[in-house]
């Protein structure tokens, strides 16, 4: 029987994540089944949202993790063994079975990677589930339309600095992000083209924010919650509009503001959008080409922080809430 190195939940976590919430351990394969395929796997994606997989309350989107069983995510490898004509040896695939270094994958949840159209990373990032929440955010939910003032929160971050890039290339008139820490806000600015970054850890994000916006922000792509998104609220234009993508501060220990803010959309007449990118894949083919085009001619900065080896995915996971990721968050699991 094959056996597989794999990331096992220890116990559900507290408040704050900790390393040994998680441990290395060993699971066995099945053997493969017609239509299936044994997977090296060569990167996995780090997401905020394997945290709340981690509790014991389902999600209205997923499903939760065991204590003691496999964690599991995004990930591409490479094909080792195949019992599926759609999945040849040596063809790189992407599926759902991250969090191990080896995955029986089915045929039908797999979606073979063209290597001629973006290195195998960005399958993961610019054009994977990331770059999609991003053009889900802004397009279909979030109506962008060109001259608009774009915020967007965790703006250093996978989603966030392909939000504000996406506004850029879409016509957006004004790109501004928030971001935790000098380096980020640096790049932000100098390598993704936002005109404003608001360094959110050392500043005042609230009065700093109608500096930025002084005419106020059209649209608003949240990905953390809390006190950006009450900030946020009090300097929308009228009619203005929020891509509710994530609320990350939630798993932090802050402090959070209560409902009261919510005034700000009745005086204000903000429409608040939350959203789900799986319910958007019928615009995955127009995705793909055009974020392809884009990473080809180079007009987008794909950057990813890279964890070596399984044995460090889990400190990956607690790094990428305390923000150690710019841009993409990836594991290493083989060459
Ligand atoms: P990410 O932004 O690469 O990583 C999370 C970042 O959040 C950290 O790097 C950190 O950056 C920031 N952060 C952590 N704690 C924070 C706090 N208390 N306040 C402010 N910022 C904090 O992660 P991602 O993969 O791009 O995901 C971004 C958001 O999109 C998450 O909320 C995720 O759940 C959501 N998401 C939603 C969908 C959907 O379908 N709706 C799909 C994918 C992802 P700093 O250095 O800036 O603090």
């Amino acid at each position: 029987m094959t056996q597989t190195r794999a990331v096992l939940l220890a116990r559900r976590p507290g408040r704050t994540l900790e390393v040994d919430d998680m441990v290395v351990g060993t699971i066995d394969l099945p053997d493969l089944a017609q239509g299936q395929a044994l997977v090296r796997n060569t990167y996995m994606s780090l997401d905020p949202s394997t945290r709340g997989r981690m509790d014991p309350g389902e999600k209205q989107y997923t499903t939760n993790f065991e204590i003691g069983g496999p964690m599991d995510g995004s990930a591409i490898g490479v094909v080792v063994e195949s019992r599926s004509e759609l999945l040849p040896v040596g063809a790189t695939v992407r599926h759902r079975l991250g969090w191990r270094e080896l995955a029986v994958v089915d045929e039908a949840a797999v979606t073979v990677c063209d290597l001629d159209v973006a290195p195998a990373m960005s399958w993961l990032s610019a054009l994977g589930q990331t770059g999609f929440t991003a053009y889900a955010g802004l397009l279909p939910v979030g109506h962008l339309a060109e001259g608009e003032t774009v915020l967007v929160s965790g703006a250093g971050g996978a989603v966030g600095s392909m939000v504000g890039q996406f506004a850029r290339l879409l016509g957006a008139g004004r790109v501004i992000g928030s971001a935790g820490g000098a380096e980020k806000c640096a790049w932000l600015r100098d390598e993704c083209g936002f005109d404003h970054v608001i360094n959110y850890r050392d500043s005042d994000f609230a009065a700093e924010l109608p500096v930025a916006a002084p005419d106020g922000v059209d649209l608003f792509f949240d990905n953390v919650g809390g006190w950006q998104l009450a900030a946020a609220l009090a300097n929308m234009k009228i009619h203005g509009r929020i891509s509710m993508c994530g609320a990350v501060s939630n798993f932090g220990t802050q402090e959070q503001p209560t409902t009261a803010v919510l005034i700000e959309t009745v005086l204000r007449r903000v429409t608040i959008s939350g959203f789900i990118v799986r319910d958007f894949e019928v615009l995955r083919p127009e995705f793909e080409e055009r974020v392809g085009g884009w990473l080809a001619s180079g007009q987008l900065v794909d950057r990813a922080t890279v964890v070596e080896g399984i044995e460090n995915a889990g400190a990956g996971l607690v790094g990428l809430l305390s923000g150690a990721n710019v841009g993409k968050a990836l594991v290493r699991l083989s060459d």
